[in-house]
């Protein structure tokens, strides 16, 4: 047998005994693992570790166009032991399951306009903060005129499921009179540009008119939180009322369409000889900002840092980001983040740290 040979056979017998060692050893590494896992997610609320500020968790960075990696419109917040949504896209609740975000503790959902991809995930956060927290009164959700009526069209359709719930977990845990939705309606009033929807020690929560237009009762909000806040857009246009009411924020959450690139898959839909879809395409611009408007809007709100959420279209390489992205920084001196699901940026009460990181699990 030539030195060659020899070298490969021991090569050979390292790789089956190692073969055979993890397959002795599998099963164990993935209890090991598992296990691990189990203790570090399940029943835990890591958002109870966070230091004192405002943090929002982007649980939903994708439009309704199919995306595996972005769920539909949801932002989250934790602010001192306050914790709630704002939109429930699809598919987001399962994002801040990942994240750690405590929905069982969620005490209120303010939805940003009743457009269906801003509340597709509603059914499954009803249902998991209903059990998950025990809850002896129903959610409250809050939003534009219409938002009774969702709710109450949600609370009808989930009531046979809630009969199942509380006969199989008990009443101490699916409490029928904590199942389903308590709705109020945010009016603005005929002048005003934004009104106070929530005032809870250091906590304000401020709704703020925006340009959906047909969608005649669109909100963004404000959130302000012993010196830090935020601001967001929900479904926009160009909206300098909304840069008004956002003024010097530490960070905007803004929606935005790529033109060029709606123009390009409306293009593509006609050549394939879908009309429907080409007109959708050519319909949707009109009511969004373009990426570089929001960066103007940031700009004019004196904001420290932008984050794209909502992005239309779904950038499956993340180098098409950079077309999505192209002029922003020329309209906007702060930072500029392009949001994913997963991302939590973190605002400590009593400084000027703005962290950001990826806390998907
Ligand atoms: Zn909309
Ligand atoms: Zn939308």
């Amino acid at each position: 047998m030539s030195r060659r040979a020899r070298i490969a056979l021991v090569i050979l017998g390292f790789a089956a005994i190692g073969l055979a060692a993890f397959k002795l050893f599998e099963r164990p590494i993935a209890l090991y693992l598992v296990q691990r896992a189990i203790d570090a997610n399940v029943g835990t609320d890591p958002s109870k570790d966070l230091p004192d500020g405002l943090h929002v968790y982007v649980c939903g960075s994708g439009s309704p166009m199919a995306d595996a990696e972005r769920a539909g419109a949801c932002l989250a917040v934790a602010a001192g032991d306050t914790r709630l949504i704002f939109d429930t896209g699809s598919g987001s609740m399962r994002v801040l399951g990942r994240m750690g975000f405590p929905v069982g503790k969620t005490e209120q959902l303010f939805l940003t306009h009743l457009h269906s991809d801003h509340f597709d995930g509603l059914g499954e956060l009803m249902v998991q903060s209903w059990v998950q927290g025990a809850r002896h009164k129903p959610l409250p959700v809050s939003g534009p005129p219409g938002t009774i009526a969702l709710a109450e069209g949600f609370t009808k359709a989930y009531a046979l499921d809630a009969t199942y719930r509380t006969a199989h977990h008990g009443p101490e845990i699916a409490d029928p009179a904590g199942a389903g939705l308590a709705a109020e309606e945010i009016v603005i009033p005929p002048g005003a540009d934004s009104v106070v929807v929530l005032n809870k020690g250091d906590l304000t929560v401020t709704a703020i008119r925006v340009s959906h237009d047909p969608v005649k009762d669109a909100y963004g909000y404000r959130i302000d939180y012993k010196g830090r806040s935020v601001a967001i857009s929900g479904d926009t246009a160009y909206d300098e009322r909304f840069a008004r009411a956002a003024k010097g924020v530490d960070v905007i959450f803004h929606e935005a369409l790529d033109r060029e690139l709606v123009r390009r898959m409306q293009a593509a839909a006609k050549r394939n000889g879908s009309a429907p879809i080409a007109k959708v395409m050519s319909d949707i611009p009109g009511y969004h900002a373009s990426p570089v408007e929001a960066a103007k809007v940031a700009q004019m709100a004196g904001a420290r840092m932008l984050v794209y959420y909502h992005t239309i279209p779904p950038m499956p390489y993340s180098m098409v980001e950079g077309l999505f992205l192209e002029g922003t920084d020329e309209a906007f001196g702060g930072e500029i983040r392009m949001g994913h699901d997963g991302d939590r940026i973190s605002l400590p009460a009593g400084g000027t740290a703005m962290d950001y990181e990826n806390v998907l699990f």
